[in-house]
């Protein structure tokens, strides 16, 4: 007998007909033997009206308030899941995060979870109930409510296999695997049979929503077996695991993100401590940095241009031009029509013709590069958006085709 984490994300779950479906892949495993916990998301596009509801009364609602309001999303599942087991005759019993309870910090909106109590839920197994638990939510020291972040519930199902020492943590969804780029959007994707935690940790910070990346951080910490699977056809997914022939392939997938923007702070003095300047000031309003390119110095000035995501480019415009005379600079430039894309792979590190490859690829197809980042498991280009679609397919093209 095993103690099995199952994940089922928002579209698996978003109509009766799908939830009795998922139901029935919750029995599948109960009746080999399995105890089994079970995390869901908000119903089809819940969380995204959710949101839009909030927009209409408040632009700028606080991050508690919408803490409250997006945890009803997973909490309509959780009862409606089980009000489907309950009347296909198992035993089974929802928790919400803060039944649970999953203590998180107080960083509303983007809340980390720091321990699970574990105590309730082995005890419902113990009376053989199937446990089905609200992902994305959890409560902070104060019982206040909080989320984990877009895409949080996959977080929510590792860190209970962890928590629980679960056997295995299967995450079901619209996809059955993980892919060499989005299937979706990329005909000749293809499926891969495993990826280690590095490959996928990258890919899913790069912008391959599959996996939520802290969930896959958090698998790779307390080494528990992931895998992603349909939850509309039973077939093989995707494991995601710690070893895997590094010499076998390269690359092992291609990504993009279009939560982007990059910010150019023109003509700082060409002298120390300017970079260290402009950086604490950004360090000091928390904004995360990404991508950064300094130019050489002419006429003795220089211009340093970095990326930072989407909702936090207001925060970084308006710091850097509140201190520009501090910094010396001329102006601060601001553009968020760009996209990053990735390749990633762990052998690629001692690869220097893989770069290259890449740059080949969007050369071929005329597409201008901005800036490039480097790793040992990546390579990043900023690139027009509008050019992000095409980038994305012709490079998959030179490698995978
Ligand atoms: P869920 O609601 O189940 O959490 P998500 O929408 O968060 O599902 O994630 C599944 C989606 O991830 C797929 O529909 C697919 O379009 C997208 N995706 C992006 N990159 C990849 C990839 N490399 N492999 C598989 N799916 C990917
Ligand atoms: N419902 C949340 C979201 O849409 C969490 C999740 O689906 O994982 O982001
Ligand atoms: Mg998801």
């Amino acid at each position: 007998m095993s103690l099995v984490v199952q994940k089922f994300g928002g579209s698996s779950v978003a109509d009766a007909k799908k939830i009795f479906n998922v139901a029935g892949r919750i029995v599948d495993a109960y009746n080999e033997g399995n105890d089994v916990v079970v995390v869901v998301s908000a119903m089809g596009d819940t969380t995204d009206d959710l949101i839009a509801k909030a927009k209409e009364i408040n632009e700028k609602p606080s991050r508690r308030e919408m803490d409250v309001l997006l945890s009803t999303g997973e909490q309509i599942t959780i009862s409606l899941l089980a009000m489907a087991l309950e009347k296909m005759g198992y035993p089974v019993i929802s928790l919400t995060g803060w039944q649970v309870p999953m203590i998180t910090d107080s960083n509303n909106s983007k809340a980390r979870l720091r321990t699970i109590k574990t105590a309730r839920i082995m005890s419902e197994l113990d009376k053989k109930k199937i446990v089905i638990v609200a992902g994305f939510q959890g409560v902070n020291e104060l019982n206040d409510i909080t989320t984990l972040g877009r895409g949080g519930s996959d977080t929510t199902a590792v860190a209970l296999a962890a928590a629980l020492k679960a056997d295995v943590c299967e995450i079901y969804t619209d996809v059955d695997g993980v892919y060499t780029a989005d299937p979706r959007k990329v005909k000749n994707a293809q499926k891969l049979n495993d990826i280690s935690y590095d490959e996928m940790l990258e890919l899913a910070s790069l912008g391959a929503n599959v996996l939520h990346n802290r969930s896959v951080e958090l698998a790779k910490k307390y080494n528990v077996n992931m895998e992603v699977k349909s939850s509309f056809e039973k077939v093989d997914g995707t494991k995601v695991k710690e070893v895997r022939l590094v010499e076998k392939m390269l690359v092992r997938g291609v990504a993009k993100d279009d939560d982007v923007a990059r910010i150019s702070v023109i003509g700082i003095p060409d002298e120390p401590g300017k970079a260290y300047r402009v950086f604490d000031l950004l360090a000091k309003k928390n904004i995360s940095v990404d991508i950064i390119l300094q130019s050489i110095g002419r006429d003795n000035t220089k211009d340093i241009s970095f990326t930072v995501c989407m909702d936090q480019l207001e925060d970084a415009v308006n710091i850097i031009t509140e201190n520009l005379d501090l910094l010396g600079a001329k102006e601060v430039k601001s553009r968020s029509d760009i996209s990053k894309v990735s390749i990633v792979g762990a052998g690629m590190a001692s690869n220097p013709g893989v770069a290259a490859k890449m740059f080949e690829a969007l050369f071929d197809a005329q597409i201008n590069i901005h800036m490039i980042s480097t790793s040992e498991i990546k390579v990043s280009v900023l690139i027009n958006e509008k050019n992000a679609d095409r980038a994305v397919e012709v490079i998959h093209d030179k490698f995978f085709c």
